[in-house]
């Protein structure tokens, strides 16, 4: 049996770091060119203790095989992982914690979003677009023309609720890109996406969205608290 030292941590949905619990290792597809190589771990948290399910899937060609001999040689194998590309899935995962005053139908789709990251990196950014949507329904930002048929796109939708929220330059100029993004998802060829986009460029999409979100509404319910905590202190200590 094949070891295989995949390199480099991962981290829980939680941000920390997790151990490797348990790790399966299974060849397959062998043909005259090579074989592939399917490893499942189970990870656990060591700060929420909760599980993760990760498949990496790779490719040995039989030029590799023989020349570096890596099944009597786990060493030589282990050496050159570190140059190896897995495709990574993401089986099993804990959801992202949320703060909770983040509506649901919203975290619901950053979940699903977080879920199909291993698998599609494509399907992910069109999730991440389809967050935008529905901070716009969150916020009442009209979907539809009310005078005449058809849709808002959400490029107008964004404009609209810019506008109303009083969004920031900042933050505007990052939402607009993360629907820049997303449309390359919903309408750019397969080939040409998945020649410039990786996995992980759906990963740090996903945290853009996540960042979106926690200026949207976890920092306005945070301001909304000092508020209220410094009416009543001064309600207490500076009566009018
Ligand atoms: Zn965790």
């Amino acid at each position: 049996m094949y070891q295989i030292n995949l390199i480099g941590e991962e981290y829980c949905s939680c941000g920390s770091v997790m151990k490797c619990e348990a790790e399966h290792i299974h060849k397959s597809c062998e043909d005259d060119n090579g074989h592939s190589i399917e490893v499942l771990k189970i990870l656990i948290c060591l700060t929420c203790n909760k599980l993760t399910v990760i498949l990496y899937e790779t490719w040995v060609s039989a030029y590799e095989e023989e020349m570096y001999g890596y099944e009597n040689n786990p060493q030589q194998r282990d050496l050159h992982d570190l140059y190896r590309e897995y495709t990574k899935t993401v089986l099993l995962a804990p959801k992202i914690n949320l703060d909770p005053c983040i509506p649901e139908p919203i975290a619901q789709i950053i979940y699903e979003a977080q879920l199909v990251l291993g698998k599609s990196a494509r399907a992910s950014f069109i999730l991440c677009r389809a967050v935008l949507e529905e901070i716009c329904n969150d916020f009442d930002i009209p979907s539809k023309n009310t005078n005449k048929k058809g849709f808002i796109q959400l490029h107008d939708r964004l404009k609209l609720l810019v506008e109303k929220e009083k969004i920031s330059d900042d933050l505007n100029q990052i939402i607009g890109g993360i629907k820049e993004l997303g449309n390359e998802g919903a309408h750019s060829g397969h080939v040409i996406f998945s020649e410039k986009v990786q996995n992980k460029d759906a990963e740090n999409l996903l945290e853009l969205v996540n960042y979106i979100v926690e200026r949207l509404y976890v920092d306005k319910y945070r301001q909304e608290e000092a508020k209220k905590g410094l009416a009543q202190l001064k309600n207490k200590i500076l009566p009018p």
